[in-house]
């Protein structure tokens, strides 16, 4: 195995254009070196990269040597085990919560990924408290078209609880860190935010997965959004109005 390394570059002036970003990526990809990039909310671009030395320091330069860049400071970090290169803080799609009164009440978890919605069905919805696990079972694909439903269905109903946009995360690109039983995610909802986590702890027939807050800032201990905040964010309505209303 060859020597890995890592390091972390903090880039400073005229990083707002996406295209340096890709610029990163794509040349870091062929250096063979692994990681992220992503755009800070103070306006500057933080890069990992991590692989053998050589090629973080080729990469330094060819930072150094951009029109765009006016500072560049680095520091050694530790290596993540990172398997790709990935621009970070750039929606990967839509998800969408749909609380969901069937047979049994549950909330589905719905994540856009190639082209559909990959959904979990979460009995108690989920939390943003990390010390909380909540059990979810895979379900069948959605269009994306479901996620603006919401009304009755059969006895039951639907309401849209918590919608947004959404970073893939973690370090196995996507779907195979799904394929691989563990996928870390950042929800940009109205109610759901930050980071979290599902593992899968059983397959076959019907998956079975554990849906965790990460800790992060958005991480509220003790708290039960399901309880407190019940109310639809497309119409304000809860699900039990919706159903009294018939
Ligand atoms: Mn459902």
């Amino acid at each position: 195995m060859s020597e890995r390394t890592a390091k972390r570059i903090v880039i400073s002036g005229g990083v707002a254009d996406p295209a340096l970003r890709n610029r990163v990526r794509s040349r870091a990809d062929r250096l063979g070196l692994l990681g992220w990039v992503r755009l800070m909310e103070d306006g500057s671009l933080c890069v990992h990269a991590e692989g053998p030395p050589a090629a973080i320091d080729e990469l330094l330069v060819f930072l150094r040597s951009s029109s765009a860049v006016q500072a560049a400071t680095e520091r050694t970090v530790g290596p993540e085990g990172h398997e790709q290169f990935a621009v970070r803080g750039v929606p990967a799609g839509v998800f969408v919560v749909q609380e969901h009164q069937a047979t049994a009440h549950h909330f589905d978890v719905r994540l856009e990924v190639d082209g559909v919605m990959r959904s979990w069905a979460v009995p108690k919805g989920p939390s943003l408290d990390p010390a909380v696990k909540r059990f979810a079972v895979e379900v069948e694909d959605h269009s994306l078209e479901h996620n603006d439903f919401e009304g009755r269905a059969g006895r039951g109903g639907v309401i849209i609880w918590d919608r947004g946009q959404y970073e893939q995360g973690g370090r196995v690109p996507w779907p195979a860190a799904l394929e691989r039983g563990h996928a870390v995610f950042v929800l940009h909802g109205e109610k759901l935010r930050g980071g979290f986590a599902l593992q899968r702890t059983r397959g076959g027939e019907k998956p079975q997965w554990l849906m965790v807050k990460r800790r992060d800032e958005h991480a509220r201990p003790g708290s039960d959004i399901a309880a407190e905040r019940p109310q639809s964010v497309r119409s304000g309505r809860t699900l039990a109005d919706l159903l009294e209303e018939g």
